[in-house]
This record gives structure tokens, sequence and C-alpha cells, in this order.
């Protein structure tokens, strides 16, 4: 126990000094020294030289946690496209490649040809290191089964069988990821009971997080947003078999299709790089572009605020597809959610985008989700 509660402290909070370290886990010296040469001699943990830590001139030698293996090699499935990283303990990631996500024989064919191409550049033990899915689905997380993930059709994959790799297998939703990476590293989620990360792509996935652990449901639907019907009569379908739902009125295709029926072709080749050249118009204020947004912000408010009522977060975090949702269009949907929302609802929500920038949330998920995971197994 005393060795995970090291280990773990030291992911989470970076290079510590033994000193800092007894002092955070309230252990006795000795103790520290003994386990953090026991953490050292099996590879988890490594000593930095030794740095200065005041004014004085002291010197401290700082434990870290290994770059020397890769924690994780993560898949971050799209819809349309499928990109590969790879993590380390101590919390950093790096891309390695992209490619198209097809029908799922030819997308495993793919993704043991990436396995096998992270293997002759990077470190990975079969022991140490776990395969990381996140998928725009359902996922039954304990047995890493793809239960269904409707924009692609895919249904009922259990990938240890299909792949069949030395390595250990984790899976989750990209939503689930996404909050769960918010929750490693945004103090305000750490802070808060709920808090809630809307995923906005080509679907709409929700990850909420209630008193500090995803919620995930009986069959793993929990959070599912995007088929919340927010018109019940009408025919819109989505990919799913149902009608009216919100994913049909406010994911990132809607706009984008809305804008090329009408004015033409948008830049880019995936509906996100589209998306992003729609934004970049609407910022230039762009009258057509407004156009094509207008309907799709209205849903994005109905919805939010369906959240909002359903989990009354304390954060609200938005991305997906586009990490700057809340920035661009924030404005105009806290306006809307102001006017229809109950007395008081609101007060001291946080909303925002998330803080991944131009990284994906769900890969940054991915490899906490497997530092957990050594943690847990040590
Ligand atoms: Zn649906």
């Amino acid at each position: 126990m005393n060795e995970r509660l090291i280990l773990s402290i030291i992911i989470e909070n970076g290079p510590l000094s033994r000193i800092e370290l007894s002092k955070l886990t309230k252990l006795t010296p000795s103790t520290v020294s003994r386990i953090v040469s026991s953490l050292q001699e099996r590879g988890f943990i490594e000593e930095s030289e030794r740095v200065q830590t005041n004014q004085v001139g002291r010197k401290a030698i700082k434990i870290l946690a290994t770059k020397e293996f890769c924690s994780s090699v993560i898949f971050n499935v799209g819809v349309e496209k499928t990109e590969v990283a790879v993590g380390y303990l101590d919390n950093s990631t790096e891309k390695v490649e992209e490619f198209s996500t097809k029908k799922p024989e030819l997308f495993f064919k793919r993704v043991k040809k990436a396995i096998s191409n992270v293997e002759k550049k990077y470190k990975v033990l079969p022991e140490r290191t776990f395969l990381v899915f996140a998928f725009p689905g359902i996922v039954n997380v304990y047995e890493a089964k793809i239960v269904y993930v409707p924009n692609l059709d895919w249904k009922d994959i259990e990938l240890n069988r299909v792949l069949d790799e030395p390595y250990k297998i984790l899976a989750d939703n990209e939503a689930n990821l996404s909050i769960l990476a918010e929750s490693a590293f945004s103090q305000d989620v750490q802070k808060a009971e709920n808090a809630f990360f809307l995923y906005v792509s080509q679907g709409i996935g929700g990850g909420a997080m209630i008193n500090h652990k995803v919620l995930r449901g009986k069959n793993f639907t929990a959070a599912e947003v995007g088929h919340t019907i927010v018109e019940s009569k009408s025919r819109r379908k989505c990919q799913g078999r149902n009608q009216g739902c919100w994913e049909a009125y406010a994911s990132i295709k809607v706009p984008v299709n809305a804008y090329e029926k009408k004015y033409g072709e948008l830049k880019g080749k995936t509906y996100v790089e589209k998306f992003e050249a729609l934004t970049e118009l609407y910022k230039n204020g762009d009258e057509n572009a407004k156009k094509a947004l207008k309907e799709f912000i209205h849903y994005l408010s109905v919805g939010t605020l369906n959240i909002v009522n359903t989990f009354n977060p304390e954060v609200m975090i938005f991305g997906g597809g586009c990490n700057s949702l809340w920035k661009l269009f924030g404005k105009e949907i806290y306006g809307e959610i102001k006017e229809r929302a109950m007395p008081h609802t609101l007060d001291n929500v946080v909303f925002r985008d998330t803080i991944f920038g131009s990284t994906h949330a769900p890969i940054i998920g991915a490899n906490v989700l497997a530092t957990k995971e050594t943690i847990n197994t040590l």
C-alpha cells in the first residue's frame, strides 16, 4: 500500500525529494527511503541530478517517474481518423502517427501494424505497457469490449480476442477519458464534487464525474447525452436507431453540412477540419457562417441546459472535435440558457473549454488510466 501511495504521489506531483515525500505521506524517512530504493530497482522511478531547492544553497536529489519505458500505447479512435500516441509514467504523451478509421477487420490489422511500428521506435514492455483505446461509443471497461459505436456501427467486439497481443488492454469512452484527464490535471475539477465533459464531435458524448468517480451506469451508457431527445416529433435520425436526438442537431456535422449545402465546400478533408474552417469564417464575421451556425448554437444551448438540469455540475467543460467551443460560442450559449434556467441553477457553475488546447483530452486520459492501472497492479 505504501509503495502504491509513493508511486502515485510521484506520478501526480512530479519530482519530489525524499524529505518532501516523507512530509506528504507522513511516512518515516527510513520507510520512504526503503520504498524509493525498491521502486527504483524495479525501474518505475529514477533520481534527478542534484537540484537547488532553496536560497540557502542546499541541493537535493529529486525522485521522478521514469521515462525509460512507455506506460501506454494509445489509440484515440475517431469516426474519421485514429491517432496513435505513447504515454509515460511522468504523464507526458507523444503523438506517433494517425490513420483513417476503416471497418473493423481493416482497422485492427492497421492497429497491429501501428503496434509493431511503436515497438521498433519506443521501449514497450508487454508486462508493463498498456494498450489503451478511446472510442466514440459505449465500452465495457471491465472486459475491454466495444459494446456499440453508433457512428461507426461497430458492435460487440472483444479487443483481447481480435488483437491477441501480449500487452494488457484497456478501453473506455472518449468523453469518460476526457473527464478523467481533466480530473488529473485541473484544480477546479479536483475540487469539484461533480463535473461534466461535453464531447462535441461527429457525434456528441458526455463524461460525468460524480464525487470523483466516472459515472458509468448499468450498461455503460451513462451520460450518453447525444442520444437524449431534443425534438420528440422530429424524423431526423441519428446514427443509432433514435430520431430527434441531440447529436442530430448539435454535432459538428450539422453546421458543416448546412453551410456546404447552401454556400459551397469548406476547406478540409474531415468534419473536424471543415468545422475549424467554418469557425474561422465565423470569427471573421462571415454572414453565411453565422447563419449556418445559428441552429447549432441554439441546440448546443438547449442540450447544455438539459445537462445542467440533470447533473448540476460545478464545472461544465466543452471539448471534442473543437477545443474552443466555449470561447467561440460561450457568450451566446450562456445568454440563451440564462433565460431558460430556473433561479440559482447557474450560480457559481463554471463553464469553460478543456485545458488541453491542441492536444486531445482522450489521449491524456488514456495515459492517466494506464498510470492508475500501473499503480493498482504494483
Ligand atoms: Zn441517437
